[in-house]
């Protein structure tokens, strides 16, 4: 009996040991696995979509996508791109369909609650676009107009605190949203400058308000794990390319201010 009791226990002792041995933390896991899983736009010019030279995802958090693997694996080549819209990129995080996601995505309190942040590695403003000859200038006369969001963004809520009785028309996907301001479904679109900015370089006969409702601080988003060691890692890597130039350099190559 003491021999089997005495049995147990070792047994236990090692089973106990042998599994926190194991409990590889986020970035051992990506670098065990040899290839990052990266949630992105491909709509959202010059951020992420899909360029019509290469066929391949490209923009400015591709880019920053790259710099991470290289940093990580590497290798920038090590990723593998999965698309994700702004309603379904905090889930595609939760659930660790992606490892993490780098797609225009501002810090808010309310997705703080159920994710983790980098640093920002960019600030952008929320504005709209409108016709060239119309007649909205401010904000403000956006009251008795439709404007154009895409669900699941900051967007909404940005509008709603200033103009509570806006009339809004969501979208799911920037592709979607663009399409239906460009066949008039809506006298404005909303979003950030930077997406906004993307569609006036293909577009002409439109033109961006003056004013920014917000700031909108973009990080990498990713899961709430309780040792930190991949947010303490893409936070170091975030002040790297802030240091090194390479966010300067990105905000000229994507023609950003
Ligand atoms: N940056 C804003 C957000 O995170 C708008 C852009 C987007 O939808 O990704 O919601």
């Amino acid at each position: 009996m003491k021999k089997f009791i005495s049995l147990i226990i070792i047994s236990l002792i090692l089973l106990t040991g042998c599994g926190k041995k194991e409990e590889k933390n986020a970035v051992e896991k990506i670098k065990e696995k040899d290839v990052i899983v990266v949630g992105i736009k491909n709509d959202t010019k010059p951020f992420g979509f899909i360029s019509k030279t290469t066929g391949k995802p490209a923009g400015f958090d591709v880019d920053v996508a790259k710099y991470i693997a290289k940093d990580i694996l590497g290798e920038e080549r090590k990723i593998r791109f999965v698309p994700v819209t702004s309603g379904n990129r905090i889930e595609a995080i939760m659930s660790g369909e992606v490892d993490m996601v780098i797609a225009t995505m501002s810090v808010t309190p309310q997705r703080q609650y159920l994710i983790d942040f980098s640093e920002p590695y960019y600030i952008a403003g929320q504005t709209a676009l409108v016709k060239e000859d119309s007649d909205i200038h401010t904000f403000s006369d956006l009251k008795r107009k439709k404007t154009i969001v895409v669900q699941g963004s900051t967007t909404e809520e940005n509008i709603r605190r200033i103009i509570p009785t806006a009339k809004l028309v969501g979208y799911k996907t920037y592709k979607e949203a663009f399409e239906a301001f460009l066949s008039g479904k809506g006298d404005a679109i909303s979003s950030d400058d930077t997406i906004l900015s993307g569609f006036l370089i293909d577009h002409q006969g439109y033109r961006m308000l003056k004013h920014r409702i917000s700031q909108e601080p973009y990080a990498i988003g990713i899961k709430k794990y309780d040792d930190k060691v991949l947010k303490n890692t893409l936070d170091q890597i975030v002040v790297r390319m802030k240091k090194d130039g390479t966010i300067k350099k990105l905000k000229q190559k994507w023609q950003l201010q």
